[in-house]
């Protein structure tokens, strides 16, 4: 049977319902191989799925596990999911902050791999805070102060564990309908009444480009409104990092000056912007500028500070880091990179700060490497700034006594060019 499905989509044939639920239901429970799976797979990856298929496939993956019942939670349930990058700490802010616009944000988040940070990682940077919740307590808890974040449950979609682990070794995991029913497939078993998607695209995202981000983005939007889920995305920029900083302490750090309204630009802007989707989604606002006021003002009046501390109190964490950032552990070095030219920066790549990053400690090669969480890099200069020789460019945060060779890769992370640089703008399109 699974010699026939391989031959059909080498052809570029369409599997039917049946076909897919198969193949899935027969790599969770272990009675199709590896290596026919990873053959299917490969086809997927050359000939594609049309939007049924991929329909279809999310609809087994998220069967393949347990469907979360959010309905004991009173209010709309929001989630977002961002497709990763260097940076990105947008769950930290747009958690408290739509929380506190009255939404209710049950979430489960990831850990970081390669270039990329996860959620979870940077809650764990925060003392005491545990990201593992009984489903009574996480319940409880989004009723009572309007989030909770923790650890995707063992049993939600064990089939996008199994195929994503594959997907990693077999040179499968470009290939929208494979990334579009991965992402969604957890999403959807996750019980939200509404989805937002930031699809990143540039050279620290999954996606190189605008017109990838949008195929991406348009896939994943049709099989949320498929299983009929308020779902958009929007496409943002992942050519240079979110804000400056990289690493779990510093970026929560960051989150929690965003939260104060002392953010970087480009961050504040991203999540204001999202969150006002959210609040769109969840019908708690008509526009976008409405949605952004309110947010903007449950910043200036401490909320979404207080928001935050809530949560972080409420799994454990001690909150007099939240209100007294200095308290977190610092590396035991700092050292600047500073640049040799006058100009203005042309672009920074994301990519190699990320790679950078996680060599100095603030994320895993392997799933199994353990993280430096004070280790990172704060950037001094982004895209469109004026430099001059002699300024800093970037601070590397580290324990390792040997760095030579990553200042020098984060040095050349920069290029600096003669002529007026403009800052590139973060968010680029909407898809609904
Ligand atoms: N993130 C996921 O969860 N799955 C993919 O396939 C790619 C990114």
């Amino acid at each position: 049977m699974m010699t026939e499905l391989i031959a059909k989509k080498v052809e570029g044939l369409p599997l039917t319902q049946l076909e897919i639920t198969y193949f899935i239901q027969g790599y969770t429970q272990g009675t199709i191989p590896d290596y026919q799976v990873a053959s299917l797979l490969m086809a997927i990856k050359f000939k594609g799925m049309n939007d049924r298929e991929i329909a279809d496939l999310t609809y087994a993956m998220i069967h393949s596990g347990e469907v979360i019942d959010l309905t004991s939670i009173q209010g709309i349930k929001a989630d977002k999911h961002s497709t990763g990058g260097v940076g990105d700490k947008t769950s930290l802010v747009l958690g408290p902050l739509v929380a506190a616009a009255g939404l209710k944000i049950a979430k489960m988040s990831g850990r970081g791999l390669g270039h990329t940070g996860g959620t979870l990682d940077k809650l764990e940077a925060i003392p005491g805070m545990s990201i593992t919740r009984t489903q009574k307590q996480f319940v409880e808890q989004v009723n009572r102060i309007g989030l909770s974040i923790i650890g995707q449950t063992a049993t939600l979609v064990p089939a996008d564990k199994k195929l994503y682990a594959l997907r990693d070794v077999t040179g499968t995991v470009q290939s929208v309908p494979l990334i579009a029913s991965s992402i969604m497939s957890k999403k959807l078993a996750s019980g939200a009444d509404t989805i937002l998607l930031d699809v990143k695209f540039g050279s620290g995202a999954f996606m190189k480009t605008l017109n990838d981000a949008r195929g991406l983005a348009k896939a994943m939007v049709k099989i949320g409104k498929a299983m009929n889920k308020d779902t958009r995305a929007i496409l943002t920029d992942m050519d240079q990092p979110l804000g400056f900083a990289i690493g779990n302490i510093l970026e929560v750090k960051e989150a929690i000056e965003t939260l104060r309204g002392q953010g970087p630009t480009d961050f504040t802007e991203l999540c204001l912007y999202a969150g006002a989707m959210m609040l769109m989604q969840g019908g708690r606002v008509k526009t976008l500028t409405e949605g952004k006021r309110l947010l903007k003002n449950l910043i200036i009046n401490g909320q979404a500070f207080e928001k935050f501390k809530s949560f972080i109190g409420a799994q454990g964490g001690d909150t007099r880091y939240i209100d007294d950032p200095s308290k977190f552990e610092q590396s035991a070095y700092r050292i600047d990179i500073t640049s040799d030219v006058n100009g203005y920066v042309e672009s920074l790549n994301a990519l190699s700060l990320g790679e950078i990053a996680m060599k100095l400690g603030a994320g895993r090669a392997t799933k199994d490497d353990t993280i430096d969480y004070t280790a990172g890099i704060v950037l001094k200069k982004k895209i469109g700034d004026e430099v001059h020789q002699g300024d800093v460019l970037a601070v590397i945060h580290t324990n390792l006594n040997e760095t030579n060779e990553l200042m020098k890769a984060l040095k050349d992370s920069f290029t600096v060019s003669s002529v007026k640089v403009r800052a590139p703008k973060i968010i680029h399109a909407t898809v609904k």
